[in-house]
């Protein structure tokens, strides 16, 4: 396309130059012509005010003039060298002047000796109409030239006007083409950008997937082994009770008794120990402290927490403190925690008609960084305030509730503290504590 409109342009411009060497050519012509009517005329009236007054004078004029003639002929012949018509009709024309000089020059020459024959020469001149035969030629040899520059100059503005056309034609293309191209490869790009934050989305989810399933599990174990273990003492004390019972008996199976009996407390114990060992691992919690950015870990959990909401419209508004840019915090766990308010918040609004969810972080004094999740759901009922970090407190009939508690693990993991509180006006606001990784 770029050659074709350079070289639609390198016509055009080789048209424009072509154009003006004829408009030359056309005036050096009609200048030359000019020249050579102007010098027949002076020949002429210097040939007759010679006769009238014999004063030299004239016959100079003449003299001149038909010196320039010849020479002027020559330029014509030579600058319509090109053209076979002018060439005809320039030969017409000057034979007409060589034989109107001829007559000149025999008048002047006689003009001193025999008037009356110079007179009669000049009366034939006029009979002839010599004077007029060259007018008329010049004269039609410009008219011709004139109608040859007009019919180049039209050809000149068509083929000037099919070039632009063209130029044109192909600037809009090339125009149309860029508009194409940058369209497509934008196209592409926010596909592939699209791709890299729907794999980035994936990734956090099957962490995070991973990281609940042990919080629950966690949060689960954690809660049996704290119910499990008063029944369990309970039966171990029992037992021992029952040996000290049978310890003075002397009835013949109290020995084999009294065997089972201490088995069974043995058992007891063991499973006292189990669950134990199992609730100081699920505590003891890998728990990974790096130094994160907030924003960037808010960012993914409100972008996971909306996949799931996409459907439903919702306001989410940030107000994160710049003064509290930086935690020092395992990751995974408080994107986890963030996704469980959010998750809750988002559930609670499930019948608002407009859902407004915002989230903010301030600086505190002790080099903690509260967080606020806040919605404008129908709040939490009042009786279920103190409950509502316990395991298994759920008031969703799909629900676990070990989601709450889960979050607390987290905070107090993390040295901090969670609390729920009513807004004012509608809705809950949860606020927790995390480190700030900044020293002030
Ligand atoms: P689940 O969501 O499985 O019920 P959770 O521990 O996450 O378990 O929540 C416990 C209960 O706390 C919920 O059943 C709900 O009644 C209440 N709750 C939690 N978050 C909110 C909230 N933002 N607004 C109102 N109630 C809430």
């Amino acid at each position: 396309m770029f050659v074709v409109a350079t070289l639609a342009l390198a016509y055009s411009l080789m048209q424009i130059r072509e154009n003006s060497t004829w408009v030359r050519h056309t005036n050096d012509v009609l200048r030359l012509i000019a020249g050579i009517e102007r010098a027949v005329l002076q020949a002429e009236s210097g040939e007759r005010g010679y006769l009238l007054t014999r004063v030299d004078e004239y016959r100079e004029a003449y003299e001149t003039a038909k010196s320039t003639l010849p020479h002027a002929l020559d330029e014509l012949v030579h600058v319509l060298g090109d053209n076979a018509e002018q060439q005809r009709n320039l030969a017409a024309v000057r034979s007409s002047i060589e034989m109107r000089l001829t007559q000149l020059q025999r008048v002047v020459e006689l003009a001193q000796t025999d008037l009356q024959t110079s007179l009669d020469i000049l009366e034939q001149a006029r009979v002839d109409l010599l004077t007029q035969r060259i007018e008329h030629g010049l004269s039609a040899m410009t008219k011709f030239e004139q109608a040859q520059l007009k019919e180049r100059q039209h050809n000149f503005e068509r083929s000037n006007f099919a070039a632009a056309a063209v130029a044109a034609c192909l600037v809009v293309l090339a125009l149309a083409s860029g508009v194409v191209g940058a369209f497509l490869i934008e196209r592409q790009r926010a596909m592939a950008r699209q791709q890299a934050s729907d794999s980035r989305l994936r990734e956090l989810q099957s962490e995070l997937l991973h990281v609940a399933r042990l919080g629950t599990m966690g949060e689960m174990s954690a809660a049996l082994a704290h119910e499990l273990n008063q029944p369990l003492a309970a039966i171990a004390n029992y037992l021992k009770g029952s040996r000290r019972l049978l310890q003075d008996s002397t009835d013949k199976s109290a020995d084999r008794i009294r065997t089972a009996l201490d088995k069974a407390a043995d058992q007891a114990l063991r499973a006292g120990e189990v669950i134990q060992r199992l609730r100081q691992f699920v505590s003891r919690g890998e728990t990974e402290k790096t130094n994160e950015r907030l924003d960037r870990i808010v960012d993914d959990a409100v972008s996971l927490a909306l996949v799931v909401a996409k459907d439903r419209e919702v306001k989410v508004s940030l107000d994160l403190d710049p003064a509290a840019e930086r935690v020092l915090v395992d990751r995974v766990q408080i994107q986890q925690l963030l996704l469980n308010l959010i998750r809750n918040a988002l559930e609670a609004m499930e019948h608002q008609d407009v859902r407004e969810l915002q989230i903010s972080s301030s600086r505190g004094a002790d080099g903690m960084i509260e967080m606020t999740v806040a919605d404008n759901g129908p709040g939490i009922d009042p009786q279920l305030m103190d409950r509502l970090f316990l395991p298994f407190m759920t008031t969703k009939t799909a629900g676990m509730g070990v989601g709450l508690s889960l979050c607390r693990t987290i905070v107090t993991a993390h040295g901090g503290s969670i609390r729920a509180e009513p807004r004012d006006g509608a809705g809950t606001a949860f606020r927790f504590t995390i480190p700030s990784a900044e020293v002030i």
